[in-house]
């Protein structure tokens, strides 16, 4: 790892070649990147983790021996073990509302994008999962996720699960699953972001996710947004 707080170090997960080439000259354009690692599948892409602690991966979903989601869980898994940070994580999908992309996000990824996506998007998805957000493709997490709800054999809402939460939880819950931003909450709920922030995190480690987007996924899925 090269100087800490200087560039964004990047590792490359992908099976083929040619596309790595392409992202590897991307990253490498960049003042403000450092492209620190490569793998072409997913038991490299571990290893590889584990060993130079990348600030962000790019991970390919489709891999011969081992799929990116595997790949993320097991990431994940070892920096919580550890105690160490985990990666930001972008998962990198060639299809539009692919499925894989929601295990992804509910195994730890950050965020995901189209491998037809616009290279300055993709440089703008690395600054920003770095800086702690999530990064979604255009206009599709909710479409995705209701998609998977609807193939999932879950019956009906079972508003249950937010028992664990306060009133005003719930409500910072359900505005966040309808994908509204902090300052948009806070001027729902008239209170302040910093109020909404300390409820947010509060409503993540009481149902015991980790990101947003998980929050999104976690709602769809138990179809809590009444669709
Ligand atoms: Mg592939």
């Amino acid at each position: 790892m090269a100087d800490a707080g200087a560039r964004i170090t990047v590792a490359l997960v992908d099976d083929q070649p040619l596309f790595r080439a392409g992202l590897r000259m991307l990253i490498e354009s960049q003042e403000d990147m450092e492209l620190c690692g490569e793998a072409g599948d997913g038991e490299p892409a571990v290893a590889m983790a584990i060993e130079r602690s990348p600030d962000v991966m790019l991970m390919d979903l489709r891999m011969p021996m081992m799929d990116g989601v595997e790949a993320t869980r097991r990431i994940v898994r070892h920096a919580a073990a550890a105690g160490t940070e985990k990666p930001k994580i972008i998962a990198l999908t060639t299809f539009n509302r692919d499925q894989a992309v929601v295990q992804a996000v509910q195994a730890g990824a950050s965020g995901y994008l189209l491998k037809s996506a616009e290279p300055e998007f993709l440089l703008a998805a690395i600054r920003t999962v770095h800086s702690g957000y999530s990064v979604i493709a255009p206009g599709s997490v909710h479409s995705l996720f209701a998609h998977a709800a609807r193939n999932a054999l879950a019956s009906g809402p079972d508003l249950s699960v937010l028992d664990v939460l306060s009133v005003r939880e719930r409500d910072v819950f359900l505005l966040a699953a309808k994908g509204l931003s902090n300052g948009e909450m806070a001027g729902s709920l008239f209170v302040s972001e910093a109020t909404i922030k300390t409820h947010l995190r509060s409503v993540l480690d009481k149902l015991q996710l980790r990101t947003r987007l998980q929050l999104v996924a976690f709602a769809h899925e138990r179809r809590l947004l009444g669709n």
